[in-house]
């Protein structure tokens, strides 16, 4: 009974009658039941072999052309004869095309996967392929149990990353009239850091991962030790210009024009643009030393992180920590000091970064990702549902799909 049409549409268990022309330029498909096992009682198996009747239904299948096609499906109803069966009638069935079911199986796999591994938005995949924003979320949500559902990976390096969700809302108390934080949402993603799993789950709240993983390792990542170093440098100048200038910076101060410089890397400056910045801020008296002092401190912290990775011995490490701490306790300058205070109250996990190298830059990359999908969403009302998507996006199982076709 295979026809070319029959082939041509491809869907198994369902051949090809006729086609037909519409007014309106569509096509409307006739199918019939190719499929032997569509009359066994979905009840007890058993091949009916006496016709009740017939039924037309309309199932949806994927776009096809511009014009798209329509189908009926021209199937029988059938009297189940097998004594003791409960189920009197039944109709045909086929696995594309379950009884009761208004789209084809793959249609509906279709929608799950766009929004599962490409990362659609709901409403975007809903208008594409021409169904309701319920029906296609329903299945993505069958197509997430491939994600959810599959074992976990082993890890060996877990990547921590908190994001909060929304904005925190505070509240006046109306008898200590003090403010007091009444919301404040984080979703907390753990990442497979070393390995390529992407995002393992995510969970509503924030970690505790001493109370959870008392045995960990815990890892500073080093990014943020030499973020605080730049965002110290930062309030530093903008102290000293306000107490020697009693103003604000001006772009014709030279610690505002060196601003940028003072937050690059030693490596990443020229001999020339280093040997300018030093020598005008050097020239500057007061302002100028005091920016350099918290430069130094700042470079001989980067000094101490690039030890990681290099098989640097404890000698090595304990020298360079001394080299920075000593430099920030003899600067007399608070915010320098603040920063060593803090790098030595963290001193067990920075070692543990300059011992391991791990960092967090995964859970940094995923995490722009997650971003983008609620910004494509435009944010998400149900939380549950963000989870999911993303999820789905950021593992690695659904990723790998994302590949363009190669020849
Ligand atoms: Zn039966």
């Amino acid at each position: 009974m295979l026809n070319d049409t029959t082939l041509l549409l491809d869907l198994d268990g369902a051949s090809v009658v006729r086609v037909e022309r519409l007014a309106d330029g569509g096509r409307r498909v006739h199918l019939v039941t190719a499929d032997e096992t569509a009359r066994a009682c979905p009840a007890c198996g058993v091949f009916a072999t006496r016709v009740k009747g017939s039924a037309v239904t309309r199932p949806r299948d994927l776009p096809y052309g511009e014009s798209g096609l329509e189908f009926r499906w021209h199937k029988r109803r059938w009297w189940c004869r097998e004594a003791g069966c409960l189920r009197r009638s039944f109709t045909e069935q086929i696995p594309q095309i379950p009884a009761g079911a208004r789209l084809t199986a793959r249609l509906r796999g279709a929608a799950g996967r766009r929004i599962r591994d490409v990362g659609s938005t709901v409403i975007q995949a809903a208008r594409d392929l021409h169904l309701s924003w319920p029906t296609v979320m329903e299945a993505f949500r069958t197509q997430a149990r491939d994600v959810t559902e599959a074992p976990l990976p082993q890890v060996t390096v877990l990547g921590i990353d908190e994001t909060r969700r929304g904005r925190p809302r505070w509240e006046r108390d109306a008898d200590t009239d003090k403010w007091r934080l009444t919301r404040d949402r984080w979703h907390t993603g753990f990442v497979d850091a070393l390995g390529h799993d992407g995002l393992l789950g995510q969970v509503e709240g924030r970690a505790a991962i001493r109370v959870g993983l008392p045995h960990a390792t815990v890892v500073v990542d080093h990014f943020h030790v030499v973020q605080l170093a730049d965002k110290m440098l930062s309030i530093v100048r903008r102290r000293t210009t306000a107490e020697t200038r009693g103003r604000r910076g001006r772009a014709s101060d030279p610690e505002w024009k060196a601003r940028w410089r003072l937050l690059r890397n030693r490596e990443d400056l020229s001999d020339d643009q280093f040997a300018t910045m030093w020598n005008t801020l050097l020239g500057e008296g007061k302002i100028g030393q005091t920016l350099l002092t918290a430069w130094i401190a700042k470079e001989n912290l980067r000094t101490l992180l690039a030890l990681a990775r290099t098989g640097a011995g404890r000698h090595q490490v304990g020298h360079a920590r001394w080299k920075f701490l000593t430099w920030c306790a003899d600067s007399d300058i608070p915010e320098v000091r603040q920063l060593a205070t803090t790098v030595a109250r963290w001193w067990p996990e920075v070692a543990a970064f300059i011992d391991t190298g791990h960092s967090n830059a995964k859970s940094e990359g995923i995490n722009r990702v997650i971003k983008l999908v609620a910004r494509n969403a435009f944010g998400f009302r149900n939380a549950d549902n963000q989870r999911l998507r993303t999820r789905c996006v950021t593992t690695r199982r659904a990723c790998g799909q994302l590949r363009t076709a190669q020849l």
